[in-house]
C-alpha cells in the first residue's frame, strides 16, 4: 500500500517538533510544512514545479530538525528552501499568506497618502507636517481596509497560505 505524502509529512514534522526547540519552531514557521505540503500535492499532478516540490518539501520536512539545530548556512538553507515553496505557490497558484494584502495596501497607502499630502503642500494649499500626517494616515487607513477585504475574499476562496 501506497502511504499518503501528506500523512508522511505530517509524521516528519510531529518527529522533528520534539527535537526543535518551540521558539525556533514558531519562528521559522515550521507547522506550515504540511500545509504547503497539501498545497502543492493539490497542483503536482498539472504542475511540473510542484510535482519536482513534493520532493523538495519531504526532503526538507525529513531534514527540518537537522537544518533548524546545526548551523547558520543550514538555518539559511531552510529558510531559502521555504521561501521557494512559498513563492511558487504565491506566484503560480495565488495562495497568499494570511494577513499579506492588508499588510500591503498598507504600506502602499500610507506611501500613497504622504505623496498627496506632499503635492497638496506643494501647491502650498497646507502645512506640510499637517499635509503629511493626515494623508499618510487616510493612506495608511484606505489601505488596510482594502487590504482587510481583499484578504477576507482570499481566505473564502481557501486561498491562505
Ligand atoms: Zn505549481
Amino acid at each position: 500500500m501506497e502511504t499518503n505524502p501528506i500523512t508522511e509529512i505530517e509524521s516528519n514534522i510531529n518527529v522533528a517538533s520534539e527535537k526543535i526547540i518551540a521558539k525556533d519552531f514558531k519562528f521559522y514557521h515550521v507547522q506550515l510544512i504540511p500545509r504547503i505540503a497539501n498545497l502543492t500535492h493539490i497542483h503536482s499532478d498539472k504542475c511540473s514545479i510542484c510535482s519536482e516540490n513534493m520532493k523538495v518539501v519531504t526532503e526538507l520536512s525529513l531534514n527540518v530538525a537537522n537544518l533548524l539545530n546545526s548551523s547558520i548556512q543550514n538555518r539559511n538553507t531552510y529558510d531559502n528552501t521555504l521561501s521557494n515553496l512559498k513563492s511558487h505557490l504565491k506566484n503560480a497558484h495565488q495562495y497568499y499568506p494570511k494577513s499579506y494584502f492588508s499588510s500591503l495596501y498598507t504600506f502602499y497607502g500610507m506611501i500613497g497618502g504622504a505623496i498627496v499630502g506632499l503635492l497638496i503642500f506643494a501647491i502650498q494649499l497646507i502645512d506640510f507636517k499637517i499635509g503629511l500626517l493626515i494623508f499618510s494616515a487616510i493612506g495608511l487607513f484606505t489601505g488596510k481596509i482594502a487590504g482587510y477585504y481583499k484578504d477576507k475574499r482570499n481566505e473564502k476562496n481557501k486561498l491562505i497560505l
